[in-house]
């Protein structure tokens, strides 16, 4: 196997996620966006140019590629991408608290409809 296949295999692996510059959203492809019908496994690029960022509403060219986070650690460059936080940006570590707030109130929610 080449290089450039073996490349190639794992971009379609693990593609680019993108994070918002303005508030710090990251569209991950194997999600998509489900507020704006982006079905999972569209790749950030192929996202139509009419696309904002459903947190804040800036424009796709707000937004920078962040690579791809659960890529295997073949390539340097996105090893720095990984999960730790430390390489997380304060921003970052806001949204991640805040997003466990939420999971955690629409947890308890859900076990309080059950009553
Ligand atoms: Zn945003």
């Amino acid at each position: 196997m080449s290089e450039q296949a073996k490349e190639q295999t794992l971009v379609e692996q693990a593609p680019d996620n993108y994070e918002c510059r303005v508030c710090g959203y990251v569209y991950e492809p194997s999600k998509g966006d489900g507020k704006s019908n982006v079905s999972p496994g569209t790749l950030f690029t192929d996202i139509s140019n009419d696309w904002r960022c459903p947190v804040c509403g800036a424009r796709k060219t707000q937004f920078d590629n962040i690579g791809a986070n659960d890529a295997p650690s073949g390539f340097q460059e996105n090893l720095q991408y990984g999960f730790g936080v430390n390489t997380m940006t304060p921003r970052q570590k806001n949204l991640l608290i805040f997003g466990a707030l939420v999971v955690g109130f629409l947890f308890f929610l859900s076990l309080y409809g059950l009553h």
